[in-house]
């Protein structure tokens, strides 16, 4: 079943979507199982995209509809949602105030001057630099940000970290379930195991809906990259829950259906371990393919591991899911010398 979700809720196109999906002929060979990539990190012309973009679609709809002016929105110094609201906010013609906060210490002397956090300035948006620590909770630092455009007589669109804990943060990646199985239709193949990575949730959260309303069942593994799996998994249980609500799946979801593996994270939110390291390195070296050490180099290394262990059986046909992150890359250069 579709659940034909351009039809039925407002989305402002902001990517070139579908997204590409594509086999990686070599990291398949090395892995003996046949794995694909879909290219969410290469499908928008703003700003090198990534998964937000597909999100905030369906919530720039909304602040459009509404007469917002300004996007405000919170994350790490490095984030990549923040530089996509950032782009978001530039095409539409509003202005943009970035609450950027330090959830990791990575220490170098530019990782508050290069990577994402230039691009949000190059596109005009304001960064406060305030605020620390990973949560889902609701922060001061945000709350504050939106009085001030408030008090200076803007009217704030709130878009909160990792555009997730939104009412609309689920639709992207329930209609992305729709659009892979229209490619899988398309290309003769059907993918038995989904890797993505996963943190703030509603990435995890609308495909955990999106395939769940297909007939064909399929392992769809989260990797954790906040380093509290405990946290991610009640993030994307509860927009889950909320966004199979909004779209009418007619049926509870399961525990069972949230697979959330904690293995891969690393010491901390925003710091690799030597396993995201090998994984960039293979992704690169065998593919040309850019990931990160926050994000993407995780959720590969994730799935490399259980390739190599048979946790992934040979004869799956796998697909990673690229969620983008690459623009943090030159942060983290000390991580690769
Ligand atoms: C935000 C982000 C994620 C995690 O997605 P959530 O929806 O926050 O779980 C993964 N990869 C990249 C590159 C991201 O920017």
């Amino acid at each position: 079943m579709s659940l034909d979700l351009p039809n039925r809720f407002p989305r402002h196109p902001l990517a070139f979507f579908p997204s590409p999906i594509h086999p990686l002929p070599r990291l398949s060979r090395e892995l003996g199982v046949e794995v694909w990539a879909k290219r969410d990190d290469i499908a928008s012309g703003l700003a090198f995209g990534g998964n937000k973009v597909r999100k905030l679609e369906w919530l720039a709809a909304d602040a459009l509809a509404q007469g917002c002016d300004t996007l405000v929105s919170i994350g790490n110094i490095q984030s990549n949602h923040t530089r996509q609201v950032a782009a978001v906010a530039a095409v539409l013609g509003m202005r943009c105030r970035l609450v950027q906060e330090e959830w990791t210490r990575w220490d170098d002397p530019v990782y508050d001057k290069v990577g994402n956090i230039l691009l949000s300035r190059l596109m005009g948006a304001e960064t406060v630099l305030e605020g620390e620590g990973y949560s889902t909770a609701v922060k001061p630092t945000w709350e504050r940000a939106l009085e001030q455009v408030r008090r200076e007589g803007g009217k704030p669109y709130a878009i909160p970290a990792g555009a997730s804990d939104h009412p609309l943060g689920g639709l992207g990646y329930a209609h992305f379930a729709d659009e892979l199985a229209a490619q899988e239709a398309a290309a003769g193949i059907f993918f038995d195991t989904v890797v993505t990575a996963t943190c703030t949730g509603s990435t995890q959260a609308g495909m955990v809906v999106g395939f769940g309303a297909q007939d064909r069942p399929r392992r769809l593994i989260g990797i954790d990259t906040a380093a509290n799996a405990a946290m991610t998994r009640a993030a994307v249980t509860r927009i889950a829950h909320a966004t199979a609500e909004l779209v009418g799946l007619n049926r509870e979801i399961r525990d069972a259906e949230i697979e959330i593996d904690p293995r891969f994270a690393g010491p901390d939110y925003g710091l690799p371990d030597e396993a995201t390291i090998a994984a960039i390195r293979m992704g690169a070296q065998l593919e040309a393919m850019l990931t990160d050490p926050v994000y993407e180099g995780k959720s590969l290394a994730g799935l490399i591991a259980m390739a190599r262990g048979g946790e992934i059986p040979a004869g799956a046909k796998v697909l990673y899911v690229h969620l983008g992150g690459a623009p943090a890359l030159n942060a983290y250069h000390r991580a690769f010398a």
